[in-house]
């Protein structure tokens, strides 16, 4: 794993060069922002082919580590025009890592659509003709008949080929569900290079080395044991992430109407719990799903239609959120079928939830109209003026329609959690070197800390800072953040793996491994993002969150800013 490959797509070239010994303690989030922060000019045209897109597996990807095979995919965003980091499930990760690979670094643009094929046998560049202007559900099923079931499959939709600043880059499962690279407008730019699909075969390859087997063995059980005594993951395996709905309901902070109100009175029939009922009901659907080869949790779903047809696999409470509470819709199925419309035309659901709400806050559709909704997102795949719009997200869309209150920063959608309620969460939308982004720190009350107020206009970009350095080493790890909950409430947890980490690598580590290594990479994305023209003018929510009480709670998003620039000042 101690390799990079290196892919011009301009002069249909490969090349294999070994890892830099500045980078071999770095993986995933953390080897993507140095390689961007080295090789890509912070001010260039991020459609341009001088900006490299750079698929890394994590530092455990491929061992036994649970939860391990994020794949992070790095560039200068598209849509933000700051670094990016967006990780995805699926298998990939794991296949790079076992090809001998740490990363996989694309640059230049092809002239015309392809496909690069990578095994142990080498590199291949053939022509994505029959792949283009097709979904991703139609470009898996082919290269998966093609290519054979043991392969992985990143590829974009046709929102990536006409590089809408929303699309998204999809990943397979093992089983060749869709897992989603969402944020940051990256398959725009894998659009704008030209590149349809990267298939990965690890057939005949051997197993990722480890230092000390034993050592990972004996940490990993320790590791697996503590994270599922956590009383967290029962209700994940059993109601997915969707089992936010009614706890951010309750609350006051699930977001509303464009983000108006923080309660929705449809919250229970978007509920996860809801969302169970109808799966025990319907053929072949699942409650819980692994999204990736030693996954411990499950908390993916498998959401049929009434006849057992597969919709989407899984919904998550973001996409329930932003599509759901946000645009008044109470219709799961609705919701769903537009879950599966984003994943097929490759894009982010949160953008585009955003945008329709926007445009219903616009009167291009009114609320909660569900099958207007659904209409419009098919429209993004169409290509027409209207599906377009919305295909670019949150802030194009409201701008385009004359809309003031647009909830962005740096040009990226807020997630599903209202700022005003949880201003940890607030403080890190801010201040995240990657525009408005939950997975970067979400500062969620635990019943385990029961002295953090979410809802404090002070002391909150401590934690936010904490998090935001936390969660940077979680995605440099490539492990699922669902598995890194667990150890915020029972530290011990992390030095199980920090000892994993320790057994793969062959180095002792310290007990601030995981926040140094973190740090460090928050350090490399901001210093890029300043070289970009980036302030902390940046670092702000827009003014509505501060001017607009809450109606439920009357709460509102008052953190100062002093505070706000403490996040980055040491
Ligand atoms: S917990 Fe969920 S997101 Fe994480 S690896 Fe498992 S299925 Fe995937």
């Amino acid at each position: 794993m101690h390799r990079i490959l290196r892919i011009n797509l301009t002069e249909r070239q490969a090349a294999i060069e070994p890892l830099p010994a500045t980078y071999r303690s770095l993986g995933g989030r953390g080897l993507t922002a140095r390689i961007i922060s080295d090789e890509v000019p912070p001010t260039c045209d991020p459609l341009g082919t001088q900006n490299k897109l750079v698929f890394a597996a994590g530092l455990c990807a491929g061992t036994s580590v649970p939860n391990s095979g994020r794949l992070s995919v790095g560039a200068k965003s598209p849509l933000t025009g700051t670094i990016k980091e967006s990780n995805a499930g699926g298998s990939v990760a794991q296949k790079i890592a076992r090809l001998g690979f740490r990363a996989v670094i694309v640059e230049g643009a092809a002239k015309e659509p392809v496909t690069v094929k990578i095994d142990r046998d080498g590199i291949r560049f053939e022509s994505a003709a029959a792949l283009a202007g097709r979904g991703n559900y139609q470009v898996i099923e082919l290269l998966k008949n093609e290519c054979g079931p043991g392969v992985g499959i990143v590829s974009i939709g046709q929102a990536g080929e006409m590089r809408l600043k929303a699309a998204a880059i999809s990943v397979t499962t093992p089983d060749f569900h869709v897992r989603v690279a969402a944020r940051g407008g990256l398959g725009a730019l894998m659009g704008a290079k030209g590149l349809k699909a990267l298939v990965l075969d690890d057939a005949g390859c051997e197993a990722v080395p480890v230092a000390d087997p034993e050592r990972l063995k004996v940490a990993v059980q320790a590791f697996t044991r503590g994270v599922l005594s956590h009383p967290l993951i029962g209700g994940l395996k059993a109601f997915g992430t969707p089992i936010l709905v009614n706890m951010m309901d309750a609350m006051g902070t699930i977001v509303t109407k464009n983000y108006s109100q923080g309660r929705f009175a449809g919250a229970e029939q978007i509920s996860g719990e809801h969302m169970a009922e109808i799966v025990a009901q319907r053929p072949n659907a699942k409650p819980s799903h692994a999204c990736m080869r030693g996954c411990v949790i499950q908390c993916s779903n498998i959401y049929t239609d009434p006849a057992g047809e597969l919709v989407v696999a899984g919904i998550e409470y973001e996409t329930v959120a932003l599509m759901g509470s946000n645009c008044l819709i109470d219709d799961l199925d609705a919701i769903a079928a537009m879950n599966r419309a984003c994943n097929d035309f490759g894009l982010d659901t949160m953008d585009v939830g955003g945008a329709l709400a926007v445009a219903m806050e616009a009167g291009l559709l009114a609320w909660g109209d569900a099958a207007a909704a659904v209409q419009l997102v098919a429209e993004i795949g169409a290509g027409s003026e209207r599906g377009r719009m919305i295909g670019n997200g949150v802030k194009h869309t409201g701008e385009a329609l004359g809309v003031t209150r647009i909830p962005h920063v740096k040009g990226q959608c807020l997630s599903g959690y209202d700022p005003r309620g949880l201003k940890g969460t607030g403080v890190t939308y801010a201040t995240a070197t990657m525009g408005a982004d939950h997975t970067c720190g979400n500062a969620l009350p635990s019943p385990a800390n029961p002295g953090y107020d979410p809802a404090a206009s002070s002391g909150q970009a401590p934690v936010s800072q904490f998090l935001q350095r936390y969660f940077a080493a979680v995605d440099s790890l490539g492990i699922c953040l669902f598995a890194m909950v667990p150890p915020l409430d029972m530290p011990e947890l992390q030095q199980h793996l920090v000892a994993c980490v320790a057994a793969i690598v062959g180095e002792e580590l310290g007990s601030d491994y995981l926040l140094e290594l973190g740090g460090a990479v928050v350090k490399v994305e901001k210093a890029f993002n300043d070289a970009a023209g980036f302030t902390s003018a940046d670092d702000r929510l827009p003014d509505f969150f501060s001017t607009e009480a809450l109606p439920e709670t009357g709460q509102i998003f008052d953190v100062a800013t002093d505070e706000l620039d403490s996040v980055h000042a040491d």
